[in-house]
């Protein structure tokens, strides 16, 4: 059976002394019942990720970061490269999120070129996938997620651990979540493009998160599909509350 993983991600929010307080609250609020039923991460802003890793060294509650370069090193100005993630502590690293493909102009090759150098740092990236609500529209969103998937995961082999995320467009900080009929279809497509690409047995082992607009009160559904393996939380898990209430929901789901 695969363990759920729900990975906070902050986008440009929480500074240093945020990163803390939020942190030192949610280790004496997370107890072993959950750690053994779910992979628990958060991933801060870069300036943050130091801070982090310094107070989340004594706790099972995972770093991830939000964004990467392909390179080891070099004249990149304004890059940070896998291996100063990993020297960190760094665990799980998002590549290719709808804001970075978006805003930051990120096409698909330099997606797979992330993806590739976060493996070989020995990360785990977090692949975001998802198509736009006009894609949706013209029912064009499987192609799209389908190419997504073939072209992120193209330099990587069968022996590499990776997790999808699948976040239509139309759902990240809308406040319109996915149905889990409408995510859990896409996401037995995306486990049957992995088994396709990689075997079965690869398909049935690999994590396929959801993301958009995930809150305490739709977690539970969606965690009970069979085909969602987690959940991205990027508004929701800014509060320590609502991250709280959605990590208690999904265990009492999986009960
Ligand atoms: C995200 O940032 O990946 C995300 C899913 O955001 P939100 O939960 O706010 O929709």
């Amino acid at each position: 059976m695969r363990k759920i993983l729900l990975a906070g991600n902050w986008k440009m929010y929480k500074g240093i002394k945020e990163t803390e307080i939020f942190i030192k609250e949610l280790k004496e609020e997370i107890d072993e019942e959950i750690f053994e039923k779910s992979d628990i991460a958060i991933c801060p802003p870069f300036t943050s990720l130091y801070i982090a890793s310094n107070l989340l060294k004594d706790s099972k509650i995972f770093l991830g970061a939000q964004n990467v370069f392909y390179e080891k090193e070099g004249a990149y100005t304004g890059e940070i490269s896998p291996k100063m993630l990993k020297e960190i502590g760094v665990k799980y690293v998002i590549v290719g999120h709808s804001e970075r493909r978006e805003i930051g102009k990120e096409d698909d090759e330099m997606i797979a070129k992330k993806v590739k150098a976060v493996i070989d740092e020995d990360m785990i990236p977090i692949l975001c996938v998802g198509e736009k609500l006009e894609e949706r529209e013209k029912g064009i969103e499987k192609e799209i997620v389908e190419k997504q998937i073939i072209s992120g995961l193209k330099f990587l082999t069968q022996r590499d651990e990776f997790v999808i995320a699948y976040e239509p467009v139309w759902a990240i900080g809308t406040g319109k979540t996915a149905t889990p009929e409408i995510a859990g279809e896409m996401q037995g497509f995306i486990r049957e493009k992995i088994g396709e690409i990689f075997g079965k047995d690869k398909a049935e082992k690999t994590r396929i998160l959801y993301g958009g607009s995930i809150k305490p009160e739709n977690i539970e559904e969606l965690i009970k599909h069979p085909e969602i393996d987690g959940g991205l939380i990027g508004g929701a898990s800014l509060k320590k509350e609502s991250f709280l209430s959605i990590i208690k929901n999904s265990i009492r789901s999986l009960k």
